[in-house]
């Protein structure tokens, strides 16, 4: 199969050709779609993710057409149109078994701990407790990119926050995950606000329906974020993983507001230092979140196929197997609205 393959940190990826997967004996192996680029990438592409060893084929929010089955597989079989979380639990273990699939021990993520999808061919493990079927109608480049910054945007707002009709939404950061916060907050009746420091992301953020988009830069931003949203938001999305934004999403909130950490903080940002005083005079709520359960997977679906929200602004580029490095290297810099995603593999 041909595939997009890191040999080594911030090198571009080499395209080259490796022998297919086998099939995991509870898994399929499915013909890759689609693939978006995610900053989650950029982390194992600097080296900064601890989990990766080289070399790897990065690509981890993908949808594809099954086409081996492995013996112990029940549901799946060759043609089926699939969408799988990027964290793909065992299916097996006590967390699982409570419907709690992200923070499984035993998880395969793609990318990461295996090769993913920057392929013709991925190898899925443990498919009937992690796949989903697709709507016939939903374009492929859109399901890719449901499976990691949407999703986890899904998990943070319904799961983790509960988000509520007529609450304020603060997202920090209007990157693919933030933008997916916006898309989805408005969905579910809160009022959103957007904060980052590239003009030209708050003017997409605009155009998306954002009710108040304000550069993070500026010396007022929490003042006026205070005063647009009657004294602060109920929730808080960051949605970058560095402290700058995590200390101004703590900041943004109102009294028993709720923040969740989206963004992966890694490097220098692994440990910040956050203004605890907020936490405990504001009596907030603190939450973490990475990926979402795949069970929850046909309620974010039903959400789209029923037409209360329309994702598709959020894919911005549809580029050949070749290009993804170049996608990788401008995560380095503040990026143009909207994300990548890979839909020919043959160049
Ligand atoms: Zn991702
Ligand atoms: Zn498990």
């Amino acid at each position: 199969m041909r595939a997009a393959l890191l040999t080594g940190f911030r090198q571009a990826l080499e395209l080259t050709s490796l022998p297919d997967p086998s099939c995991p004996p509870d898994g399929v192996v499915l013909r890759v779609l689609a693939c978006g680029v995610c900053r989650s990438d950029w982390h194992s592409w600097t080296g900064s993710d601890p989990d990766v060893d080289l070399p790897i084929v990065p690509g981890h929010e993908y949808c594809g057409v099954v086409e081996a089955v492995g013996p112990g597989c029940r549901g799946w079989t060759p043609g089926d149109r699939v969408i799988a979380p990027f964290i793909l639990a065992c299916g097996a273990c006590p967390d699982c078994a409570s419907g709690h699939q992200t923070i499984c021990a035993a998880q395969a993520v793609p990318g990461f701990t295996q090769d993913g999808a920057f392929a013709e061919l991925i190898a899925v493990p443990h498919a009937d407790a992690n796949l989903t079927r697709l709507p016939e109608n939903m374009d492929p480049a859109l399901a890719a990119a449901l499976g990691c910054r949407v999703t986890t945007a899904w998990q943070a707002l319904t799961d983790r926050a509960a988000l509520a009709p007529g609450e304020w939404l603060a997202v920090w950061g209007g990157g693919g995950v933030g933008l997916s916060a916006l898309l989805l907050g408005r969905a579910l009746g809160a009022r959103v606000a957007v904060m980052d420091v590239v003009a030209e992301k708050l003017a997409f953020a605009k155009t998306l329906g954002a009710d108040v988009v304000l550069n993070a830069a500026d010396a007022d931003v929490q003042e006026r974020l205070r005063e647009a949203t009657g004294g602060g938001a109920h929730v808080a999305v960051e949605a970058l993983g560095i402290e700058a934004t995590t200390i101004a999403a703590m900041r943004s909130l109102r009294k028993l507001g709720r923040m969740v950490q989206v963004g992966m903080p890694v490097g220098e940002h692994a440990n910040m230092t956050l203004p605890w005083d907020a936490v405990y005079s504001g009596q907030l709520t603190i939450h973490g979140t990475r990926g979402m359960p795949g069970h929850r997977t046909p309620s974010l679906l039903n959400m789209i196929d029923g037409g209360h929200v329309d994702l598709t602004p959020l894919i911005a580029r549809r580029i050949p197997l070749s290009a993804a490095s170049a996608e990788l290297a401008a995560f380095d810099g503040p990026t143009p609205p909207g994300v990548a995603v890979i839909t020919d593999f043959t160049r």
